[in-house]
């Protein structure tokens, strides 16, 4: 990987940081609504991420492999990480496994009205929600929008579009290599 892309993970890992503080302290301020905890499992899918998320982990987990992981199947409706409902990548866990449980507010598809979305094993008896109490999840989204564009200009292993999503899964293969 060339040098400016490698710049790009360096942001990208940045603002990782950044949303896993915004995620602390939500989780902390909510701490009495929240039923999270190690074991539970739910949020966990097959998710796709953009190529920043997916390059950034692929180096992270090749210099410090999970000890477990299934054998890749592409069909699975959950990450291959998750093994006995813990995650085996966790320090390099991607954007949304970091929100998981947590309020989130975002702009509906048609941009005419905001929606939240919470967990709904977490906040079963409280709606006072607001820009201070909830996860700004368009304005991480944009940011890293914006990282991973910058990325796919500079990264020539593999050519990918601005929308282009690569699936979680594909590591398995790809740190066989
Ligand atoms: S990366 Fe970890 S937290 Fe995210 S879906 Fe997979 S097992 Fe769950």
């Amino acid at each position: 990987m060339n040098e400016k892309a490698r710049e790009e993970l360096a942001k990208y890992r940045q603002l990782r940081d950044e949303v896993s503080e915004v995620s602390n302290k939500l989780a902390a301020l909510h701490k009495n609504e929240m039923a999270c905890k190690k074991g539970c499992s739910d949020c966990c899918m097959n998710f796709q991420v953009l190529p920043v998320e997916y390059f950034s982990m692929l180096d992270e987990l090749k210099q410090n492999s999970p000890a477990a992981y299934k054998e890749l199947d592409k069909n699975a409706e959950d990450c291959n990480f998750l093994i006995d409902d813990l995650c085996q990548i966790y320090e390099s866990r991607p954007f949304i496994c970091r929100t998981h449980g947590l309020p989130l507010l975002f702009m509906n598809q048609e941009g005419d009205a905001w929606e939240l979305s919470a967990c709904p094993l977490n906040f079963t008896s409280f709606d006072d929600f607001h820009s201070e109490n909830t996860f700004p999840q368009d304005t991480y989204n944009s940011k890293l929008f914006l990282v991973n564009q910058e990325f796919v200009k500079n990264y020539k292993e593999e050519q990918f579009g601005d929308f282009d999503l690569i699936s979680i899964n594909r590591l398995v293969k790809d740190l066989k290599k």
